[in-house]
C-alpha cells in the first residue's frame, strides 16, 4: 500500500521554494527515523518541519528538513590538525588521535611523543572516529587550526604523575608502553604479574615458552645483553577487552652490525597485571641471526 505524506500533496513548485528556504536536506532511512532508532534523532527530532515519502513507499527514505536558524548540531569538532607539529589532519585521516575534549594529536606525535595522554587535560588519546563521507557536506569539519606545541618535559612529568585508577587491558597497556618509552625500568617490571611468562618463537636458544617473572627477566635480560636494542618508534597500539597488542620499531645491534625491525608484542592482560606476552617478528631469521650463539659465526 502507497503512503503519501502531506508535504508529496505539495504542488511541486511549492515543495521547490519550500525546499530552498531550508538550510540542507538529509536522507535517512525512514524506518530507523519514525522509531527514533537512528542516531541523528536526538538532535534532529525537534528540527524536523516535514516528512515525505518517496515513491515507491518501500523505498522509505525521508527528507529532512532543518530549520535555516536552528544552532549548529552537537557534533563531535574534527579539528584539521595536530595541535603540537601542525601536521595536517584532513576528516578522512586515520592518523588523527582525540582526547575527550578534542584535543587533537597527528599519531606520530600521540604515540611517540605524548605516550597517548593528552598534554592539556591528562585523558586518554584515542583513534578519532571517522564521519560518514554522506554526513560530511551537512556536518563539516572544523575549520579553526589549532596550533599549541607541547612542553614535552613538563607534559613527561606531569604524564608520569597521572594516577592510572583503571585496571582494564588498555590503562595496563599504555602504562607499560609509557614505562619503555620514559626507560623507567622499576614501572616497567612493575607491570608484569608474577606469573609473567614469555614467549619467543624462532630457531635460537631463547625460543620456547619462559614461566614466571624470574625467568622473563633473565631471559629478557640475556637477549638485550646479546643483541642491544634501542627502541625507535611505537607504531601501533590495539586494545581489546582482555588484552593487546603493539607494534613497534627497534634497532639491535651486535658486532658492529646492526638492523631495524618491527616487531609485534602480544599480551594477556588481567587484574592489571601483564600475565603472558607472544613476541612476533618481521623477520624471525634476522633476529634469529642476532641471536645466535657467541661460538656461532
Ligand atoms: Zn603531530
Ligand atoms: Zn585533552
Amino acid at each position: 500500500m502507497r503512503r503519501r505524506s502531506p508535504v508529496a500533496q505539495v504542488a511541486a513548485a511549492e515543495w521547490e521554494t519550500w525546499t530552498s528556504n531550508v538550510r540542507s536536506t538529509q536522507r535517512t532511512n525512514a524506518t530507523k527515523l519514525l522509531n527514533g532508532g537512528s542516531v541523528l534523532w536526538p538532535v534532529l527530532r525537534s528540527r524536523i518541519r516535514a516528512l515525505a515519502f518517496a515513491e515507491p513507499v518501500h523505498e522509505l527514505v525521508v527528507e529532512l528538513a532543518i530549520e535555516p536558524r536552528m544552532k549548529e548540531p552537537e557534533m563531535l569538532e574534527l579539528r584539521p590538525g595536530c595541535e603540537h607539529c601542525d601536521a595536517d589532519l584532513p576528516a578522512s585521516s586515520n592518523r588523527a588521535y582525540i582526547c575527550s575534549f578534542e584535543c587533537t594529536f597527528c599519531a606520530q606525535c600521540a604515540m611517540n611523543l605524548l605516550g597517548l595522554v593528552c598534554p592539556n587535560c591528562l585523558g586518554d588519546l584515542a583513534p578519532r572516529p571517522n564521519r560518514s563521507e554522506t554526513l560530511l557536506a551537512s556536518s563539516p569539519p572544523s575549520r579553526v587550526r589549532v596550533h599549541k606545541p607541547v612542553d614535552l618535559d613538563r607534559h613527561a612529568q606531569l604524564r608520569a604523575e597521572r594516577p592510572i585508577d583503571n585496571e582494564s587491558a588498555g590503562p595496563t597497556l599504555l602504562r607499560y608502553v609509557r614505562a619503555w618509552q620514559s626507560g623507567d625500568l622499576a614501572a616497567l617490571i612493575g607491570c608484569y604479574d608474577e606469573s609473567f611468562t614469555l614467549n619467543y618463537f624462532g630457531a635460537s636458544e631463547f625460543a620456547g615458552r619462559h614461566v614466571g617473572i624470574g625467568a622473563s627477566l633473565a631471559i629478557l635480560a640475556e637477549v638485550s645483553t646479546r643483541a642491544p636494542r634501542t627502541l625507535l618508534s611505537v607504531d601501533e597500539v590495539l586494545v581489546g577487552p582482555e588484552g593487546g597488542q603493539f607494534m613497534f620499531t627497534e634497532r639491535l645491534e651486535r658486532d658492529g652490525e646492526s638492523a631495524e625491525l618491527k616487531r609485534v608484542l602480544r599480551f594477556h592482560i588481567s587484574g592489571g597485571f601483564l600475565r603472558e606476552c607472544w613476541l612476533y617478528e618481521e623477520s624471525q631469521a634476522l633476529v634469529d641471526h642476532f641471536w645466535r650463539r657467541e661460538s656461532e659465526a
